[in-house]
């Protein structure tokens, strides 16, 4: 894949109006521990990304916007929810950047600043999934399908294919048993709030 044009980038970046908080880039590399600062907005994250076409702002501009401070602008966008971890960027940076913990970082701040959630829905998947690690211990899909599936008002229309899934022993209906359940909840300790349980 093409890396996308800095210049591009760049001048896209600057028509994006908002405040600028200049110290953002720091505390963004506090929390993500990642050195922001270093990026050279090359664009190899955004175009080795496979999700940039559901992006509205590209990761390596994300990037970029930190380092200048356009910190509304990057809480508004959904990149950050769109963003899955997968780490092709960061294997592919030439600075050793982990972008996806950036995103972390910046999801983190949405919530912590009770910012509007760009995409609820991801949120709500993020919450769905952490509750059922910390309920049975582990990831256990049907849980977290039906669960989901229940929360957007679309269990009739989803339970058809889970059903499917089921003979096909694609989805198993039961969690496989984990011991120390207790252990793993230790794990998230205060990482994991109240209501996000
Ligand atoms: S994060 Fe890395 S790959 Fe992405 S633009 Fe910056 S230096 Fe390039
Ligand atoms: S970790 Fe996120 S930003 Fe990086 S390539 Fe994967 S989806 Fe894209």
């Amino acid at each position: 894949m093409a890396a996308v044009s800095i210049h591009h980038e760049v001048e896209a970046i600057h028509h994006e109006a908002g405040a600028v908080d200049p110290g953002w880039v720091r505390r963004i590399e506090a929390t993500s521990g990642e050195p922001v600062r270093l990026c050279f907005g090359c664009g190899v994250c955004s175009g080795s990304c496979p999700l940039a076409s559901a992006m509205d702002l590209l990761p390596g501009r994300v990037l970029r916007a930190i380092q200048l401070g356009l910190r509304d602008r990057v809480l508004q966008a959904v990149t950050p929810w769109v963003c899955i971890g997968c780490e092709t960027c960061a294997v592919r940076c030439p600075n050793g950047i982990d972008v996806a913990r950036v995103m972390d970082a910046v999801r983190q701040e949405v919530l912590a600043l009770e910012r509007p959630v760009p995409m609820p829905g991801v949120y709500r998947f993020h919450r769905w999934f952490l509750r059922t690690v910390w309920l049975l211990g582990r990831a256990h899909e049907a849980a977290l399908s039906a669960g989901y599936a229940l929360q957007q008002g679309r269990l009739r229309r989803d339970l058809p294919t889970g059903l499917r899934l089921m003979r096909r022993r694609r989805l198993a209906l039961w969690p496989h048993a984990v011991r120390r359940r207790g252990e793993v909840r230790r794990l998230f300790g205060a990482g994991i709030r109240e209501h996000e349980r």
